[in-house]
């Protein structure tokens, strides 16, 4: 099992399962969701529209469709608002729910974004300590699962971010 960590477009990456920050209709949005909707065909939005949405912090699957990635795990991250609405808990409620369903599925190489850092304001270090820490204890957990698991970065600077706390969490890449 090893983590990487990529600079890049996540609907590039050849995995198991990208995951993608999605929103409740699970209908396609800006950002990464729009990326991943366009890269994976229409197939994927008629897919999702017969998932009936997904709770924030929860996560549903689906085929990747045109994607490299054979899988599309989407989870609906929180949206900031000052850190008093357990938006922390959601978050690491994200990463765990996408972690399940991918080992569920014997998914074995997984790729996650930077969940709600985006359009829905989570900062960005914060935000990249729960993914770290609630991925780092899911793996220790279920240790033979998983052969990769990549944070994908879309910026030089939440690269920076990532890396300096993965070599501070002893996370090798
Ligand atoms: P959210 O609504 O959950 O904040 P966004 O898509 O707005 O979702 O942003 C989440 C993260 O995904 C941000 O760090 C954004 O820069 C990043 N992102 C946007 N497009 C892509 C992409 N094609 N590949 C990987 N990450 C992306």
């Amino acid at each position: 099992m090893r983590y990487r960590l990529v600079l890049g477009d996540i609907t590039r990456l050849k995995v198991d399962a990208i995951v993608n920050a999605a929103n409740r209709t699970l209908l396609g949005g800006g950002g990464v969701d729009g990326a991943i909707h366009r890269a994976a065909g229409p197939e994927l939005r008629e897919t999702c529209r017969r998932l009936g949405g997904c709770e924030t912090g929860d996560a549903k699957m689906t085929p990747g469709f045109a994607l490299p990635a054979a899988h599309v795990i989407h989870t609906v991250g929180p949206v900031w608002k000052g850190g008093g609405r357990d938006e922390e808990g959601l978050l690491a409620s994200c990463y765990r729910n996408c972690l399940r369903l991918a080992l569920e599925n014997g998914l074995r190489s997984v790729a996650f974004p930077s969940i709600s850092t985006g359009a829905y304001g989570f900062p960005v270090e914060k935000a990249c300590r729960i993914a770290l820490n609630e991925v780092a204890a899911f793996v220790d957990v279920h240790a033979d699962a998983f052969d990769e698991i990549v944070f994908c970065c879309f910026s030089a600077s939440d690269r920076d971010v990532y890396r300096v706390l993965m070599q501070e969490l002893g996370l090798a890449f």
